[in-house]
């Protein structure tokens, strides 16, 4: 028997795990090479050869009791240290160790700090598309989800429509940029009206409002295209931070949370929060993969790659009819179903060998989610796969 909250996961098994388990399939019928399975944002690119370096000198130099030990339940001083250095080199910020927690991911510490914060019943406002689990994470602390529908002229944020659904009982706010579903960046513009809508809506409510900024993406930008760092616009930010797809390192599960100075009690903010690591079971981020961060904070993976596979996949898309914003960021496109009910569009696409999301999995019903991180060749070898799909709308 298991527990009641679980009972709906277990009836609606996520889409994309779905489409995973047909994508082997296919694969075993038609070989590799002629699937193309654009369902899972797992990186493709390998991690930067750094990452070996370091877990091969780590084994070799340090002590092993404390490579694989238990440490402060926020992670290994050292590394923290590092990573806001280099933060504080790149975006001119000015953080220290004792702003920075070593989480399992972006996953876990967007548990960790909505743990931290949120009382039963209290809101968590998103903008629609967004990255479903949110919606889990929330329920894990009895809050509840509060969407604000989609901009589907540009996919940035509905702002007008943001300030209506903030209230007396909203806790946090949760944006994504470098965009999980649409690639999206949003602009300078956009995160300052942001701020100033919080602002005036703390002021009014006498609460303290967190803009949480879920980033595993941030590394992953195109065309030169500024992503602003949240803490210097509003000062109830905490930023989550992954290194799933910044380093291609998504089964290592390391990440971070940054917590500043300047948001409202922010040292007891930050004691709750090494806390919950441990309730939650975590109890600290993995060691050996820590200590590989803190010699590799200022590591890249190859952005040529995937640049390469968003221009080609967007260009052949755009050339055969199909419609799309452009993607300034992440790995995804976001194509407009040319058929109102997505989920046949995914549907003929797979009679080409095509999978793609439908985006009711991202709160978005209408539009499929493409993730380019697959290699340039299945990029061009899906192509005529498109072509012929097109060809049944166009
Ligand atoms: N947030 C967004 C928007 C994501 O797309 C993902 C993973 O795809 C995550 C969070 C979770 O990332 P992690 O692997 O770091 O837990």
């Amino acid at each position: 028997m298991i527990a009641d909250k679980m009972k709906p996961f277990v009836q609606n098994n996520s889409a994309i795990r779905e489409m995973f388990e047909e994508g082997n399939r296919l694969r075993g019928i038609y070989g590799a090479e002629n699937v193309f399975d654009f369902s899972l944002g797992n990186p493709n690119v390998p991690a930067p050869a750094e990452v070996k370096q370091a877990i091969l000198d780590l084994l070799e130099e340090e002590d092993p009791v404390v490579l694989h030990g238990y440490m402060n339940n926020a992670g290994f001083p050292d590394v923290r240290e590092s990573i806001a250095n280099s933060l504080n080199r790149r975006f001119d910020t000015k953080f220290h160790a004792g702003n920075i927690i070593m989480t399992v991911g972006a996953a876990s510490g967007l548990n960790v700090i909505l743990k931290t914060i949120l009382n039963p019943g209290e809101e968590v406002v998103v903008f629609a598309p967004y990255f479903l689990e949110y919606g889990s994470y929330v329920r894990n602390y009895d809050g509840v989800l509060v969407e604000v529908s989609p901009n589907t002229e540009t996919f940035q944020p509905n702002l007008e429509e943001f300030a209506t659904k903030l209230s007396p009982r909203t806790r946090a706010v949760i944006v994504n940029t470098p965009h999980n579903p649409t690639g999206v960046v949003y602009s300078e513009e956009t995160i300052k009206k942001i701020a100033e809508i919080l602002e005036e809506k703390q002021k009014e409510y006498g609460n303290q409002i967190f803009l949480i900024s879920d980033e595993p993406y941030r590394e992953l930008a195109y065309d030169g295209v500024k992503v602003p760092y949240l803490t210097k616009y509003y000062k109830n930010t905490v930023v989550g931070y992954s290194y799933s797809k910044s380093l291609s390192l998504p089964g290592e599960r390391i990440g971070y949370l940054v917590i500043p100075d300047e948001l409202e009690d922010s040292a007891t903010v930050f004691q709750a929060a090494s806390i919950a690591n441990r309730v939650l079971g975590s109890v600290n981020a993995p060691s050996l993969i820590q200590k590989v961060i803190g010699r590799c904070v200022d590591a890249q993976v190859d952005l040529e790659y995937y640049d390469r596979n968003r221009k080609t996949l967007y260009e052949g898309l755009i050339k055969f009819g199909f419609t799309c914003v452009k993607p300034q960021g992440a790995f995804y496109l976001f194509v407009k179903s040319p058929v109102a009910d997505e989920k046949e569009f995914c549907a003929a696409g797979k009679k080409y060998n095509i999978l793609m999301v439908p985006g009711s999995s991202f709160a978005c019903p209408g539009y499929v989610r493409l993730a380019y991180c697959v290699s340039y060749e299945n990029i061009l070898n899906s192509l005529p796969a498109f072509e012929k799909l097109a060809k049944e709308y166009f």
